[in-house]
């Protein structure tokens, strides 16, 4: 069994700009293929699990989902770091998938198919969305502050799931992780 570190994509390893409709708005920032590597070097898995309901809403095509993922993958090259799995819904929210964070299903599948130990994972992303699909999965959640992190924090800062950690951006909160403050 493998332990892992599931990282939402927009506003997360990314900056948040909406739909992503040209691959030419997408930006990784700039502590995201250190931090990546950082996992990598950990021995956990690094797997990107994102919302793409941009695709069933009809406003891009599956192709430029993995045209970014691409981008970003190269971008990850030149820090010699690499993400082990993409797993994204492709859903209109109305459908009522599985597998749309909040729901836990893309992780589930992340478990099956890689072999992983989601008791002693983490899931870091920057919506509150994020930390109920870690809840729902029995994984342990970290909230960034980038993205939209600020804004969803001062909203639902008084909710009854709250994430285990807050962090300022995915490099914080990786290092957090591997520093073992959970453990
Ligand atoms: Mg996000
Ligand atoms: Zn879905």
């Amino acid at each position: 069994m493998h332990k892992a570190i599931f990282m939402d994509r927009d506003g997360t390893v990314s900056e948040e700009i909406g739909y992503m409709y040209d691959t030419g708005l997408y930006k990784p920032f700039p502590w995201t293929g250190p931090a990546i590597r950082k996992i990598n070097e950990s021995g956990m898995k690094a797997v990107l699990i994102t919302n793409q309901s941009g695709i069933e809403r009809g406003y891009f095509p599956e192709s430029l989902v993995h045209e970014v993922h691409d981008l970003l993958r190269a971008e990850l090259a030149r820090h010699n770091a690499k993400l082990d799995a993409v797993y994204f819904c492709p859903h209109h929210p109305e459908t009522g998938c599985d597998c749309r964070k909040p729901r836990p299903g893309l992780l589930l599948r992340a478990q099956q198919e890689l072999g992983i130990d989601l008791a002693h994972s983490y899931m870091i992303g920057d919506r509150y969305l994020d930390v109920d699909a870690a809840h729902a999965a029995g994984a342990r959640s970290v909230l960034v502050m980038t993205g939209n992190g600020r804004a969803e924090y001062a909203k639902y800062k008084h909710v009854a799931l709250q994430p285990h950690l807050i962090a300022e951006n995915l490099l914080d909160a990786v290092e957090l992780i591997i520093s073992g403050v959970f453990a």
